[in-house]
């Protein structure tokens, strides 16, 4: 095996200490270990998100889902408790908030995406009361589940905006849990539950669709497809949707409800498209296989943040790590890119407490199974995956640079 060591020493800069972040900096040590590694992240906390799913079902310990960020980075990064504001490719630096520029050779970038909450017209004000919750934020995931626990009869309405999202099942698994407890406690007949979309589909991949629909018909849950939610009375409980009608005009649609979940529209981190590094969309522009940035070939991306087409995920992010760990050693040694990401993402649909439909896709929704098995069924297998295994894994393996299950493709010329 060649020896890592004899790569000149070079200046890695990493925007973003999430599960992209923090799994590419362990996946880059692992190796090469005289690469000079800083991390610029404001937050004290790092989160393993996809539990929030299992919290608003009553079914996690949220203390379980987030660690002190210095817990998580790898040993000898240099953490520098700051956001980026601006990047420059050309000069090869970043400016922080706190106006502080840092150069580098290369640049991650991994910063996620925003969640716009403000997007919605009060909803800020209501968030966490009124019966208003979101399974997008740490503080509200446990308000989920005190609301669907104490709720006994009502009108109930679960929101998905505009795609992309990150994990796009992630809306209809609070919907799932919610009435899967409802009905065990036999109140689901007293409850009537809504699922309004934006979009024209339940599901991207179609071989999802006809089991999540069976779980939709099994609740009694009314699909109101071209539903986007723009403003939120949390007074008066009133949610307002915009909604295309026959002739193609916008009209307004005021539903009442007891218990509003709500997921907010996603949009990439604005100084990405201020920094030259955006897509026509505003996300950090890459080869959607060698994730690097196809203008400014010192710079890589990956997780929520980048433009690939793939499903928004950790899932997705544990197999990015990889290539982009690959393609950094390639381009220090002067090689071709070679390592390549298929597209994988997975989304664990929680259908039902202990059963789970594991989508797993690629590019053009192709279906890439990890196991030899039909998970587009709802399986106990893939619910111990999700609830058991995964939160696991994340902490003591993907964060520490451990690949299982996570190789590349490697493509030559
Ligand atoms: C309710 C829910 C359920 C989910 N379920 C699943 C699931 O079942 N399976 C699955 O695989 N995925 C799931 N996900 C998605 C998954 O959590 C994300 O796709 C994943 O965390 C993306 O990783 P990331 O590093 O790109 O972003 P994040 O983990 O969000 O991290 C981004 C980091 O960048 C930092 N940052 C932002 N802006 C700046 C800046 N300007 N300068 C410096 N740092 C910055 C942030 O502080 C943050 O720490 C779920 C997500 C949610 C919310």
């Amino acid at each position: 095996m060649t020896s890592r060591n004899n790569i000149p020493s070079q200046r890695l800069l990493v925007i973003g200490g999430g599960s992209a972040g923090i799994g590419v900096i362990a996946s880059i040590r692992k190796r090469i270990k005289n690469l000079s590694i800083t991390l610029i992240e404001p937050r004290q906390q790092h989160f393993y998100q996809p539990a929030w799913t299992l919290v608003g079902g009553g079914l996690f310990d949220i203390e379980k889902t987030h660690r002190p960020m210095q817990q998580v980075i790898p040993k000898d990064v240099t953490w520098v408790k700051d956001s980026v504001i601006q990047v420059s490719p050309s000069e090869q630096f970043v400016e922080t908030a706190s106006g502080e520029r840092i150069s580098y050779d290369y640049l991650i970038v991994a910063c996620g995406l925003m969640l716009r909450w403000d997007k919605i017209a009060g909803l800020e004000e209501t968030l966490g009361r009124n019966g208003v919750t979101s399974n997008y934020h740490f503080d509200l995931a446990s308000y989920t589940w005190e609301l669907v626990k104490n709720l006994k009869q009502g009108k109930v309405i679960f929101c998905q905006p505009p795609m992309p999202i990150k994990c796009a099942g992630a809306p209809q698994k609070a919907l799932y849990l919610s009435c899967d407890y409802w009905q065990q406690q036999e109140r689901l007949n007293n409850i009537n539950v809504d699922f309004c979309l934006a979009g024209q589909a339940v599901f991207g991949v179609p071989e999802f669709v006809p089991h999540l629909k069976a779980y939709l018909a099994k609740y009694r849950a009314k699909i109101n497809y071209g539903y986007n939610l723009i403003r939120v009375d949390g007074e008066q409980k009133l949610a307002t949707f915009a909604v295309i009608n026959k002739d193609n005009e916008m009209d307004e649609i005021v539903i009442p409800f007891d218990m509003l979940h709500v997921v907010p529209p996603q949009a990439p981190p604005i100084f990405i498209a201020n920094s030259e590094l955006g897509d026509e969309n505003g996300w950090c522009d890459v080869d959607k296989f060698t994730l690097q940035h196809k203008r400014w070939p010192t710079i890589f991306s990956l997780g929520d943040c980048c433009s690939t087409p793939n499903s928004k995920t950790i899932a997705a992010a544990r197999k990015q790590v990889v290539v982009v760990a690959e393609n950094l050693v390639n381009i220090l040694y002067q090689k071709e890119l070679n390592s390549h990401y298929d597209g994988y993402g997975s989304c664990p649909l929680t259908v039902e407490r202990g059963k789970v439909v594991l989508a797993e896709f690629g590019y053009d929704n192709k279906l890439l199974p990890t196991f030899p098995l039909d998970l587009t069924r709802p399986s106990r297998i893939a619910w111990w995956l999700k609830a058991w295994f995964l939160p696991h894994f994340y902490w003591s393996g993907m964060l520490r640079g451990i690949e299982w299950l996570a190789k590349s493709k490697v493509h030559s010329k």
